[in-house]
């Protein structure tokens, strides 16, 4: 499924305000991380199970146009070298599926361990790593466990009870602003894709999006 992608940047003046919107939950969100994690004494310094090489699924538009955006805020050979890698990704995860192959590989927004679009980074890498619970309706809570690294390190510090953090808030939060962003855009299908290939939408190699 390919996102319409000229006709949504021809409507960015609608949907910028969304986009303002999310940029404060993002803020939100990572000012609450950061206290729970820092009471945890967990830092996330790179490890060898390095979460940029799992494959997420980022299902908003949102998302999308967010890093969109970051793509905005890139010189051209910024943007170029962006695209390329992330064809290169997409490619090979395209061939690892055709192939019933289990692959992990490196986001192609990743360049010497660091996110080279940190800022526009979407949800899930901002709320990976501590424990989390999940209240849905109607149904018990859901408690996940942080990752490797974070059980290390809290072992380490001898801190291993839990320090609430509920994703809830948060997710309804998404949902309510993408609802909104649905209806500025009349945008209307699932969106399921990765990092490379939300990048990939990019192949005609233009590269404009201005
Ligand atoms: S967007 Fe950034 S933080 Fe998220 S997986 Fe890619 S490189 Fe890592």
């Amino acid at each position: 499924m390919n996102l319409p992608r000229e006709r949504l940047l021809t409507i960015r003046h609608r949907y910028l305000p969304v986009l303002k919107r999310l940029d404060a939950l993002f803020g939100e969100m990572d000012r609450s991380y950061t206290a729970v994690a820092g009471q945890y004494g967990f830092a996330c310094n790179g490890c060898a199970d390095n979460c940029c090489l799992t494959r997420f699924y980022h299902h908003t538009l949102l998302e999308y146009l967010y890093l969109v955006e970051g793509l905005r805020s890139l010189d051209s050979d910024g943007r170029h070298a962006v695209f390329e890698k992330a064809l290169t990704v997409s490619a090979a995860m395209n061939d690892a599926d055709r192939q019933g192959r289990t692959l992990r590989i490196m986001c192609p927004l990743n360049r010497n361990d660091r996110c080279s679009l940190y800022p526009y980074r979407p949800m899930i890498c901002r709320l990976h790593g501590i424990p989390h619970e999940l209240h849905q309706s109607g149904g018990n809570p859901v408690k996940n466990p942080g990752c490797d690294s974070f059980f290390d390190q809290c072992r380490q510090h001898g801190q291993t009870n839990y320090i609430r953090f509920d994703r809830t808030p948060f997710y309804r939060h998404m949902a309510m602003l993408e609802k909104a962003l649905r209806r500025e855009t009349g945008y209307a299908h699932k969106i399921k894709f990765t990092i490379a290939q939300m990048l990939a939408t990019f192949t005609d190699r233009t590269y404009e999006i201005d």
